[in-house]
């Protein structure tokens, strides 16, 4: 078949490679208003974008049909990525291949004088990232002087890594003449200034909405306590079993952990994040392609441009800063019309963020509970199902062995024995902190009750040992950020490195939580949550612990599964010297206490809390 509006070299190479109709995006640039103009074009990962400029470009570079003769380039493209550079690269190529384009990237990482080399032999197209692009152009080894046509590729993107400089100091050393076409997933207005400047007349063309961005994509929340997270990755990746899966971490430090944990696991997985070198890199994406890895965990840049048509399933496994952070990181799979599940998983002190997040990109997503263990052994079951019982010819090799087995032991032994050694090869599912009974109405919303709390007396109503002289802290999710104590307490001994049985009272409020600590460890356990805590004292998934000089300003609820109920707390029965209440007059969290000769009396107390202060902050991800 023959694509209207574009010269039949390039008609040839999309029919060539199987495609059969232009995506929104290639059709609008095509067009003949398009021609030969600057363009502003917004276009999301996944749209095409990449042939998209490609094909643009083509008037400018084909005479007859092929590529002049040229000693410098006439085309450059600048994408913000190593990846993505390298992808652009290679659509290029084969786009361009039967008008006998010579092709070079320059990309940090790779070999340099190499590079030097390739350009110096004569190159029509360029293809880069700003640093490398830039050092070339001081060390006089890329020559703009004759370039016709000049492509930033995923602009927003390099402007929010800092490129702005180098962008420029590139787009200043190419001729006037020159076409710029400008791709951005969005056009903020650092955006439209660098339009403004090297644009001119700019045909703004925008196609979000009409490509497939995330049209081919199924979005799933998944909601889990925030100690549940690694279990709920383990038991998305069994459940789902895809043939290629993206997990994103917010930072290389935590892309590691996870990738550490998860090939301890048994899963065949691979890390991309900026602390890899080129060599990692490649060697890492190599893995996935030809399936020796199913599993890929990156931070958000290290992922950029990567395009693997296998790749079915992403997991963000920590909420996306932003809405177009999610649809980048989404758009690595339901690419070129397949189908791809992106599942955000969600912490339950996220999930008004996230549904904001959601809403304001007009995603719909299905929210659910993260896959339990019985979930992903059921999936098993069916999927070992079907694979057995997928006709096979035999071997008679086999057939023999089998005889001799079905002589030793009954059918059904075998059978197991089978089972069980399909069964071994999968990493096992994790018991998650479940939404299950124990904490649904029967309706299905969380129940409301006292059981859920942690009572301040024993089961004789008595003080609890060790709690005669506490300090309340306060957690800023309740009941409707599902608090419960299965997952507080565990979080609670993470974060501020206690056991449980350091904890004392847990009282679950409607939008808090408030607990106590001996007062003798209170001062370790709120530097230990200082530690823990990112500069705006929450931890990744939204829960901060705060010091709560005054203690629950609510009264527990009433115990309905008998933990000795009809107590009142520190308020009414523990001594006065715990921080549980304060009323005008008495000490608070951070005081000293009053000596036995009143105010101004010797301080008696082990106990001197440390303000809450700010961390350093975190190592930007890569
Ligand atoms: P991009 O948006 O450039 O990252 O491209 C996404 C994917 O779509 C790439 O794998 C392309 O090769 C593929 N693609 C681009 N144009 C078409 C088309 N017209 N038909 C089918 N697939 C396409």
């Amino acid at each position: 078949m023959t694509f209207e509006n574009l010269s039949p070299v390039l008609s040839d190479a999309l029919t060539a490679r199987g495609y059969e109709t232009l995506t929104p995006v290639q059709s609008q640039v095509s067009e003949d208003q398009a021609k030969g103009r600057d363009l502003l074009v917004s276009a999301q990962t996944g749209s095409g974008k990449t042939v998209a400029f490609g094909l643009a470009m083509g008037d400018e570079l084909l005479e007859d049909g092929r590529m002049p003769y040229a000693t410098s380039p006439l085309a450059l493209i600048i994408a913000p990525t190593r990846e993505l550079a390298l992808q652009v690269s290679r659509e290029l190529s084969w786009l361009y291949a039967k008008a006998g384009a010579r092709i070079a990237t320059c990309v940090g990482g790779m070999d340099a004088s190499k590079e030097r080399r390739a350009l110096g032999q004569g190159v029509q197209i360029v293809v880069g990232t700003p640093g490398r692009l830039r050092d070339h152009l001081e060390r006089g080894a890329l020559d703009l002087s004759a370039l016709r046509v000049a492509v930033l590729d995923e602009a927003d993107e390099m402007l929010d890594m800092g490129f702005r400089d180098d962008l420029e100091e590139i787009l200043d050393g190419t001729p006037a003449t020159r076409r710029t076409l400008l791709f951005s997933a969005t056009i903020p207005s650092p955006i439209v200034q660098l339009a403004k400047r090297y644009q001119t007349n700019a045909l703004r063309i925008s196609t979000v909405g009409q490509d497939r961005g995330h049209g081919d994509i199924a979005y799933q929340a998944v909601t889990v306590a925030p100690a549940d997270i690694e279990g709920a990755v383990v038991n998305l990746l069994r459940l789902h079993d895809a043939e290629t899966a993206m997990l994103f971490c917010a930072t290389r430090d935590n892309v590691r952990r996870l990738h550490a944990s998860l090939v301890e696991r048994g899963f065949a997985a691979v890390a991309l994040s900026g602390e890899h070198s080129q060599n990692e890199r490649n060697a890492a994406l190599q893995a996935l392609r030809d399936r020796r890895a199913k599993v890929c965990v990156a931070t958000d840049v290290a992922a950029r441009g990567i395009d693997l048509p296998t790749l079915s399933l992403v997991v963000h496994v920590e909420i996306p800063r932003d809405a177009e952070a999610l649809q980048h990181r989404s758009g690595r799979t339901g690419r070129a019309g397949k189908k791809g599940t992106a599942v955000i998983i969600v912490p339950y002190p996220r999930r008004r963020r996230v549904d904001g997040m959601l809403r304001g990109a007009r995603i719909e997503a299905e929210w659910m509970d993260a896959p339990t263990a019985a979930d992903v052994r059921k999936r098993d079951q069916e999927r070992l199902m079907e694979k057995l019982l997928t006709p096979v010819e035999h071997e008679p090799e086999d057939i023999e062995l089998a005889q001799r087995l079905m002589a030793e032991r009954t059918p059904e032994d075998i059978a197991a024995s089978l089972v069980q050694a399909h069964r071994a090869l999968m990493p096992p599912p994790e018991d998650l902190i479940d939404n299950g009974p124990r904490g649904r109405d029967t309706a299905g919303r969380p129940e409301r009750g006292e059981r859920f709390e942690r009572p301040e007396r024993g089961a004789g109503g008595d003080q609890r040992e060790g709690f005669e002289d506490s300090v309340w802290f306060r957690l800023n999710i309740g009941r409707h950020q599902n608090a419960d104590p299965r997952w507080i307490l565990p979080l609670l001994c993470r974060r501020g490195h206690v056991s449980k049985n350091e904890i004392g009272a847990i009282r679950i409020g409607p939008k808090e939580t408030m607990f106590n600590i001996p007062r003798a460890i209170a001062d370790r356990f709120a530097e230990a949550v200082i530690r823990s805590a990112n500069e705006d004292g929450e931890d990744d998934s939204g829960v901060a612990i705060t010091p709560a000089p005054d203690g629950p300003t609510y009264p527990p609820r009433r115990d309905k599964g008998g933990h000795g109920g009809g107590h009142s707390g520190p308020r009414d029965g523990a001594p006065r010297s715990t921080l549980g209440r304060a009323p005008s007059g008495d000490r608070s969290y951070g005081e000293r206490p009053r000596g036995p000769g009143g105010p101004g009396g010797k301080p008696t107390d082990r106990y001197k809390p440390k303000p809450f202060g700010q961390r350093s902050p975190r190592r930007p991800s890569k």
